[in-house]
């Protein structure tokens, strides 16, 4: 009996695996297919500078050759900062509107449709719960986890509750705003009209917007900041290392931490810029190789732990270094936290060092106590003044 349960189990994993595989590659096959020509300036109107640059590199990518900012053709793409930018910026709300459909609407039909296979993998998920003796996956999702399925959704209501007059003000502030600026649309917002007006609400308010804090920080100021504030931290020093290890792009960066006596105690990648064609999207860390006695070359010092961090950041344009928005550099804060905890670990054995056999939500943590430095006026001034 034992092994019936065991060997099904296996099954059904092996089977999850598959699908939750070809899920991901249909979520990159579809957004890789999707790509909009413009040829008339005036569809995208309110784009900013940064914006439009990186549309005329992506339209010379695909063999446009002669696009340039200013007089186009500008390519449109499904990935992370063009899609953005438009959402965001285009005045253009029918243009809004049939970029964010196609976004959500990624996969969703022909050759590279999700539909079954997501109802596939809940069948799955389900049956695979039964088999562990629990009544739905979410169960089984938590058993790895420091919470539980109750903890959660008190947590989800707590926030709920405590952000719900203030989300219906703001939205009620958003159609005033709207409203003001001669928006047909003010009493109708839509999803793809939100971000639209809430920057410009924003900006109407603080008289910045997103857009002009972007050369404040560029990459290699935003990486001045994160190490500086690794070096208060932690006391460690971090150095470029490029050429030390092979690379799979030449925009992939490699560093050495050093501890505070200028010893090596790891390695890591960053893969900072969106490349649609190879990379899919989000960002996110992970162990190369742990740190590990074990695996030791000389017998004596353990083996040093080596991470990557992948990021979708927007990429440089023309010769200018990669001008970041402030959530990008939250996101930048945020993988370095778990490329610490797998870095600074002082554990020898790899399969429970650094990231290795902590809970899923724990592995939170680290990384947003880093990703909350970017909210820290000090931090911020520093990365200021670098570039003042
Ligand atoms: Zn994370």
């Amino acid at each position: 009996m034992a092994l019936t349960v065991s060997r099904l189990l296996f099954m059904r994993k092996k089977e999850l695996d598959k699908l939750s595989n070809k899920f991901d590659e249909n979520v990159f096959d579809a957004t890789k297919k999707f790509e909009k020509l413009i040829t008339n300036k005036k569809e995208i109107e309110g784009l900013p500078a940064t914006a439009l640059g990186l549309a005329a590199q992506t339209a010379v990518s695909k063999g446009h050759e002669n696009a340039t900012l200013e007089n186009g053709p500008w390519m449109i793409t499904l990935d992370a900062p063009s899609f953005n930018s438009i959402v965001r910026h285009a005045q253009n709300r029918a243009l809004r509107e049939e970029i964010y459909h196609a976004y959500v609407t990624r996969a969703s039909s022909g050759d590279t449709n999700n539909s079954l296979i997501i109802d596939q993998i809940l069948k799955l998920r389900l049956e695979q719960a039964k088999l562990l003796g629990y009544n739905n996956y979410a169960e089984v999702s938590m058993a790895m986890k420091m919470a539980t399925v109750d903890k959660a959704e008190e947590l989800l209501e707590k926030l709920r509750s405590a952000s719900w007059d203030a989300a219906v003000q703001d939205m009620e502030d958003l159609k005033h705003f709207a409203k003001s600026q001669g928006a047909k649309e003010y009493d109708d917002l839509r999803p793809w009209d939100i971000a639209f007006w809430s920057g410009r609400l924003r900006e109407s308010k603080y008289d910045i917007s997103v857009e002009e804090l972007r050369p404040y920080f560029s990459l290699p100021n935003v990486m001045e900041g994160l190490f500086n504030l690794a070096r208060t931290l932690f006391e460690i020093e971090i150095e470029a290392a490029d050429g030390l290890a092979p690379v799979w792009n030449s925009d992939v960066r490699f560093y050495c931490v050093k501890d505070s006596s200028g010893n090596p105690i790891a390695y890591f990648y960053f893969d900072p810029y969106s490349r649609p064609s190879e990379k899919r999207g989000g960002a996110w860390m992970d162990g190369v190789v742990g740190r590990s006695r074990v695996m030791s070359r000389d017998g004596a010092s353990a083996r040093l732990p080596i991470a990557h961090i992948v990021c979708n950041q927007t990429p440089p344009v023309g010769n200018k270094p990669s001008l970041m928005t402030f959530r990008e550099v939250e996101t930048v804060f945020h993988e370095f936290g778990h490329a610490l905890q797998h870095m600074l670990t002082k554990q020898d054995e790899s399969l429970v060092a650094g990231i290795r056999g902590i809970e899923t939500d724990a592995t939170e943590l680290p990384s947003k106590f880093m990703e909350n430095w970017c909210y820290h006026r000090q931090v911020c001034l520093e990365l200021f003044l670098i570039e003042l």
